[in-house]
């Protein structure tokens, strides 16, 4: 494996880097000293700069640059899309609904009728519309197959009743990809089907789930006799498992999560080196470097895996890589709770801070410690990676 990167390479990277820079210049100050998701949805200025970021993404022709030449993309090789990723997220820049661009629009592609292709790709790839995500429900999570939101067909029309949960920006979203059962006496992954919703329709109803730091990032969505058009039906009916599951598998391979916390940990570093404790330096005292080696060694093992995944998936590979990227989600999230327990840790009562000029780091690491909560849940719990890890990385045989 070589991950040195070719001259274009370079050169791609430092234009991303000089564009980040000076564009992040204009941000918000949620973009310093909150975590990502809170700067994008909680506030209107943090929202209206991920919509201005997107769109400048769309013109640099950054933001499709994945997809394939055929919609409107450059189909990017896997070693472009892993430097993008890395600079957007250590800058902490904001301008890619990922629900819209990474995980709803390829399952167009794949399934939609050239119609609904020609509708719902291009505003997608100008950066002008936000979707999310319509999948969990109060009842079904980790077993999503057991959801029961209905939608049942009445004429040109399905009808849909029930409850989403934990939508994350459902409240900012144009449109939400939905997952509901159109055939009720089916049971489980039968009888599903894949809708596109305007957010928009009379009988939605989006109440907003209060994290635990008072940020609006997550959703309850409720639908009460909601009509949606037959012709917003995503797939065949009854389909809808088969395309969920291709959407789940447009993974990455989580080299972005690295830049991130690289990001973070120098902060950290900083503000080691620039802090005493009863008069002692932190960076002499051995328990604060012992720790702060071990996070770092972590981080360039984890962010070599990421590579590693990355590589596979050039050659090819796709087959060994859903285990491998179950290990890499793993693998980040738990570092990251480990580094930013670690750093509330050594700042003390003040690591507790978060609006006051007392707050070290612009209280950005208890923002973390707060938000880093819901990375082990989200996407597919680290239970769950690790049932995948079991089965499909080591073969052990699968329990139903
Ligand atoms: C911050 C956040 C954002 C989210 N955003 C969205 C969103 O935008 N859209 C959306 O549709 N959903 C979203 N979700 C929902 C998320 O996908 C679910 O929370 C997740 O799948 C877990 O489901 P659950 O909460 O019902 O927990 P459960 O599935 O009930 O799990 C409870 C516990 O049991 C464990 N468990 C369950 N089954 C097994 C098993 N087979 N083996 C071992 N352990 C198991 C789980 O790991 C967990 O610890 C979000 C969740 C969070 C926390």
């Amino acid at each position: 494996m070589d991950f040195s990167l070719t001259e274009e390479q370079r050169a791609f990277k430092s234009e991303l880097e000089d564009f980040f820079r000076e564009e992040m210049k204009n941000a918000p100050p949620c973009y310093q000293n909150t975590t990502l998701i809170e700067a994008m949805y909680h506030t209107d200025e943090g929202f209206a700069f991920h919509r201005y970021m997107q769109k400048r993404l769309a013109e640099k022709g950054w933001l499709t640059m994945a997809w394939p030449e055929k919609y409107g993309g450059r189909g990017a090789s896997i070693a472009e899309q892993v430097i993008f990723n890395e600079v957007h997220s250590y800058y902490r820049a904001p301008g890619i609904d990922r629900f819209g661009v990474a995980m709803f629009a390829p399952t167009v592609m794949l399934f939609a009728s050239e119609e609904q292709k020609a509708r719902i790709l291009p505003p997608i790839a100008r950066g002008e519309v936000q979707y999310c995500q319509g999948w969990s429900e109060p009842n079904a999570g980790s077993d999503l197959a057991s959801l029961s939101t209905t939608a049942v067909r009445d004429g040109d029309y399905y009808v849909v009743n029930g409850q989403k949960t934990w939508t994350t920006a459902g409240h900012r979203a144009d449109h939400m990809f939905l997952l509901a059962r159109t055939d009720p006496s089916k049971k489980r992954n039968a009888g599903l089907s894949v809708f596109n919703v305007d957010m928009g329709l009379p009988g939605i109803e989006v109440r907003p789930i209060r994290y635990m730091n008072g940020g609006h990032f997550y959703n309850e969505v409720f639908f009460t006799d909601v009509k949606i058009h037959k012709d917003e039906l995503v797939g065949p009916e009854g389909d809808g498992w088969k395309l969920t599951r291709a959407t789940m598998n447009f993974e990455r391979s989580g080299a972005g999560a690295y830049a991130a916390l690289l990001r973070s940990f120098e902060e950290l570093l900083e503000y080691v080196k620039g802090t005493s404790r009863d008069g002692k330096p932190l960076a002499q005292d051995p328990v604060v470097r012992r720790k702060l080696a071990m996070i770092y060694t972590d981080l360039r093992a984890g962010w070599a895996h990421s590579y590693m995944i990355a590589w596979l998936q050039e050659q090819g590979k796709t087959a060994f890589t859903p285990a491998a990227a179950s290990e890499s989600k793993v693998f980040a999230t738990e570092l990251r709770q480990r580094m930013v327990n670690f750093a509330t840790e050594i700042m003390g009562p003040y690591g507790q801070l978060e609006d006051s000029p007392w707050a070290p780091l612009g209280g950005s690491m208890v923002e973390g410690y707060q938000t880093v909560i819901g990375s082990t849940i989200y996407a597919g719990t680290n239970e769950i990676q690790r049932n995948i890890i079991a089965w499909a990385g080591l073969r052990l045989p699968r329990i139903k």
